[in-house]
């Protein structure tokens, strides 16, 4: 039988770390989820407030935290370029110092300790697909860097912490990843295009839509964090977790409008400023250490998002004509 630990899971009132506390709950650990409500929401972990091994503390990351803990995941971090460029110094500090407080809890306790990097390391990559051992393209000036700077210094942290130390740590590099619980709000592409084609609004491609993307489904992808975390002895190096099957964000539309039988016309709009034109995983690291592979196809995932945010759009209350 495993051990039921303490684990402290920052963010974990977000999308991501939402479904990470649920399936941790549900293992009988006593979870701590520590989020500031930034781009998190009560409603994602309602369904866990009254299970005795769940506790919701609002705490900002920045700020040191102090908690007797066997494991942290440290998620809290806005995803989407809409809502991290809102305020690109609060996500520098979140993510540098979010690292260093999450990192300092870790070596006082002797906690285990994980970090959700990003594909966005690998900025707009000059190698394809991207395996682990690519530095990354990566502008250190543009609208993006908050993230992936701050991502990168994060890393830094995380195994200068190993080697100074001798923190136990874990890395996960992750990818595009959707599901239920996405914000409605976050401009991210699955979302916009599931929730234009639903509302028969214009589907907003942005450039001429040959980008390309990989899309991992929350249940693959909460496995896989779960399996890095657990695997003894532990995994070094980064791990990239994503689903390596690459679609253009073109084929993405056509196949939302498809299985939503929607009438929306596709509409093109300028490219954001480092775009990464292109981005698929080498999970080799992931499938050869920790047995991991994605399970969940692109189309099967897709229906699941729609069925969700159906569901979203028609709680809404109907709007009153004056
Ligand atoms: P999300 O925005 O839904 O969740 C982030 C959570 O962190 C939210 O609940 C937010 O309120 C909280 N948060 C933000 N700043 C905070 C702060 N200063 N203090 C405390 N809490 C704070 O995003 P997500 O998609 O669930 O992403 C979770 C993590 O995974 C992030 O670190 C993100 O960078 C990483 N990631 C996500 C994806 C993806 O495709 N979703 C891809 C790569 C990496
Ligand atoms: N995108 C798009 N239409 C939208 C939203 C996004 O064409 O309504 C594109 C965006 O330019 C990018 C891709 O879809 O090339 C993925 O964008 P997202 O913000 O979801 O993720 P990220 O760029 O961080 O990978």
């Amino acid at each position: 039988m495993t051990r039921q630990k303490t684990i402290l899971v920052t963010g974990g009132a977000g999308f991501l770390g939402s479904f990470l506390c649920e399936s941790l709950v549900a293992d009988g650990h006593s979870v701590i989820c520590l989020d500031n409500f930034h781009t998190g929401a009560r409603e994602k972990i309602a369904h866990l407030m009254d299970e005795e091994n769940f506790e919701l503390v609002w705490h900002d990351v920045t700020v040191p935290v102090h908690a007797d803990v066997d494991e942290i995941y440290n998620l809290a971090c806005p995803a989407s370029p809409v809502h991290y460029q809102s305020d690109p110094v609060k996500t520098v500090k979140t993510n540098v110092m979010g690292a260093l407080n999450a990192l300092e809890l870790a070596r006082h306790t002797q906690a285990k300790v994980f970090q959700a990097s990003t594909s966005e390391i690998y900025g707009d990559p000059a190698v394809h697909p991207q395996d682990e051992t690519y530095w990354g393209n990566v502008n250190s000036i543009g609208p993006r860097s908050c993230y992936d700077e701050g991502k990168r210094c994060a890393e830094t942290l995380f195994y200068d912490y190993h080697r100074q130390y001798g923190l136990e740590i874990r890395v996960a590099r992750i990818f595009n990843t959707y599901g239920p619980r996405m914000n409605a709000d976050d401009g991210r592409v699955v979302s916009n295009f599931v929730l234009q084609a639903l509302k028969n609004e214009p589907v907003t491609l942005y450039g001429n839509g040959m980008q390309t993307r990989s899309f991992c489904y929350v249940d693959d992808l909460i496995r896989g964090i779960r399996a890095l975390m657990d695997h003894e002895p532990g995994v070094l190096h980064p791990v990239n977790l994503g689903n390596p099957v690459e679609f253009t964000m073109r084929g993405l539309a056509d196949l939302v409008l498809e299985l939503t039988g929607s009438r929306s016309e596709l509409v093109f709009r300028p490219l954001p400023q480092d775009d990464p034109r292109q981005r698929r995983p080498d999970i080799t690291r992931a499938t050869e250490a920790l047995g991991w592979q994605p399970e969940v196809p692109l189309r099967r995932g897709l229906e699941k998002v729609i069925d969700y945010f159906d569901g979203v759009l028609s709680r809404r209350p109907a709007r009153v004509e004056v």
